[in-house]
């Protein structure tokens, strides 16, 4: 059996912050506000992973109010949720996620996030696939106060 999960998620730039996304960082733009390294599009593939295989949210496993995951690098907890996908007895099948922002500009950094995101996920690259668009100047997002992350994902059972 396959099953889809759907992971969305936002955060509001932060000046002083750095900017990560897909676990690849953008030197010289302005960070993401938030508990962890804040970056969105780590944060939407967990949920995604969490989602399909109907295992709660990232807040239910890395709550913001504890003070073990401030500042944490998303990419850790990327990795603990594939391992534990994994011990479910299921195994990614593809995954397709939309990045929204005016800015920075993704594509020049979409195949380093590609590479990053099949690392992290342990599949090939051709499992993976990433867009960026801006949000056509239209309400927050479009103004330029932050970033927004969706993201799918099908698993594959494996047992
Ligand atoms: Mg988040």
């Amino acid at each position: 059996m396959m099953r889809i999960g759907y992971g969305y998620d936002s955060h509001v730039f932060q000046e002083g912050r750095k900017l990560f996304l897909g676990g690849v960082y953008f030197e010289g733009e302005i960070g993401l506000k938030g508990h962890s390294d804040a970056d969105v599009l780590l944060h939407a593939v967990i949920d995604s992973l969490l989602g399909a295989a109907a295992l709660g949210d990232i807040g239910s496993h890395f709550p913001d109010t504890d003070a073990k995951w401030k500042g944490a690098d998303s990419a850790k907890l990327l990795a603990a949720v594939v391992e534990e996908i994994e011990e479910a007895g299921y195994k990614l099948g593809n995954l397709d996620a939309t990045v929204i922002c005016e800015r920075p500009k993704l594509r020049p950094k979409v195949e380093a996030i590609r590479a990053r995101l099949a690392e992290l996920l342990k599949v090939d690259i051709s499992r993976v696939s990433v867009k960026g668009k801006t949000n056509e100047k239209m309400d927050d997002v479009g103004a330029g106060k932050g970033i927004v992350a969706h993201a799918v994902s099908l698993l594959e059972e494996t047992k």
